[in-house]
């Protein structure tokens, strides 16, 4: 037997029954992953260096469903989530990730008819898409947010976007839209199977209801040992697979299942069926994969870790000023993880609402990437590889020699 396969075999030995899965509400989890103490959001950034460092911590143990392969954080607390509007996720100033809202929201509305018609958004962040989608097709938009700062939208969406400032529950179905979506918001809530029978109740017998997710993907996490896409604030890892899964013993038939975004999100298309549907899509075959993938991680993300840890420890040993660009989630996961955070002592970010913040947990504050001409670092490091030539520009304009990589 591989020793891949006897690790996957252990690891199915260790299911807890204990730990019932919240996604196929079945067996049990295999937990395999643990990270202590870190900050329990990662997008909300601190006024001061001490709130920062001081923000409320939480461990972290992912599980994994050998049922439907779903991946959560079994010590996730819901209580300790704040999302309010001190919550700053957009990548909005990146034009790479502008270029890509556009060409998404642009196809929505064409390959499935969206026009005229009125678009609901849940966890609509600062509504971003869901103006696209109201100017691209001319929509109606409801945006459903806790985080939504209405003074940032502006003044001309009033008559075309309703905002409700609060997390999407089952009150919310009264509102009889035609599309649905919900970009990047599904993994942070840990009751998933409940959360698509609001969804799925909320739509009713409206079989017209188009609903449309974008999410991580985890495989390439896991096989990349990526410690840094796993962090507190998301509690819930997808697969193709496993939001397939899901979404078909939910009762909805899945009309386009694929991969976006250099593969790094899961787009799922569906629509409501009267009861569980069956799998179509190559992508949704995945099981065995992620089993030998969660498997691996086990060994793959302490050697990730490792490399990490030492490439920073050693460059600052060296006398050499390293700076991450990118102060998101991804930043706070990659510092709080590795340990050696206060070697790194700048941070910078295009979006101007996180300049001058604080990052939760290790406390550095954040800059606009202009401050890299004066500071001139040795080695800059990108969080995210998609930014990587949008980035080199930006350096090479400044004039920072800096040697680029990504994570
Ligand atoms: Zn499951």
């Amino acid at each position: 037997m591989s020793q891949e396969l006897q690790s996957a075999g252990t690891l199915l030995d260790r299911v807890d029954p204990v730990l019932p899965c919240p996604n196929c509400e079945g067996s049990g989890l295999a937990t395999f992953y643990q990270v202590r103490d870190v900050p329990v959001h990662s997008v909300l950034l601190m006024p001061t260096r001490e709130k920062a460092v001081a923000y409320p911590r939480g461990d972290l143990l992912l599980g994994f469903c050998p049922s439907c392969g779903f991946i959560s954080n079994v010590l996730f607390d819901v209580d300790r989530n704040d999302y309010s509007t001190e919550y700053e996720e957009t990548q909005g100033f990146s034009p790479v990730f502008n270029a890509f809202a556009d060409s998404l929201a642009k196809r929505m509305v064409e390959d499935y008819g969206v026009r005229g018609q009125t678009v609901l958004e849940i966890g609509c962040g600062k509504a971003e898409f869901l103006m696209r989608m109201v100017d691209f097709g001319e929509n109606q938009g409801i945006g459903v947010d806790p985080s939504i700062v209405p003074e940032r939208i502006p003044a001309e969406y009033t008559d075309r976007i309703a905002i409700i400032p609060e997390l999407y529950s089952k009150e919310h179905g009264d509102f009889a839209a035609d599309f649905i979506v919900c970009r990047h918001t599904l993994e942070h809530i840990a009751p998933t199977a409940e959360f698509l029978r609001t969804l799925r109740g909320a739509i009713g017998d409206r079989m017209d209801t188009t609903v449309f997710f974008e999410l991580p993907e985890t495989l390439r996490v896991l096989e990349e040992g990526a410690f840094w896409d796993v962090y507190y604030e998301h509690c819930s890892y997808f697969t193709p697979g496993s939001l397939a899964r899901l979404f078909r013993a939910g009762g909805f038939d899945i009309v386009e299942l694929s991969l976006d975004y250099d593969d790094q999100y899961i787009l799922l298309v569906a629509k409501p069926a009267a009861g569980p549907t069956e799998p179509a899509f190559a992508l949704e075959d995945d099981l065995d994969a992620l089993r030998t993938l969660v498997a691996r991680f086990e060994t793959a993300a302490p050697e990730t870790i490792g490399r990490w840890r030492t490439k920073i420890v050693e460059a600052t040993d060296a006398g050499k000023k390293v700076a991450i660009w990118g102060a998101g989630s991804k930043a706070v996961a990659f510092l709080t993880t590795l340990g050696v955070g206060e070697r790194i002592e700048v941070l910078v970010d295009v979006n101007p609402y996180k300049q001058g913040r604080f990052m939760p947990g290790t406390g550095q504050e954040v800059s606009a990437p202009d401050f890299l001409a004066e500071y001139q670092p040795d080695l800059v490091i990108a969080m995210n590889p998609i930014y990587r030539e949008e980035i080199q520009a930006d350096l090479d304009r400044m004039g920072v020699q800096a040697e680029l990589v990504a994570v």
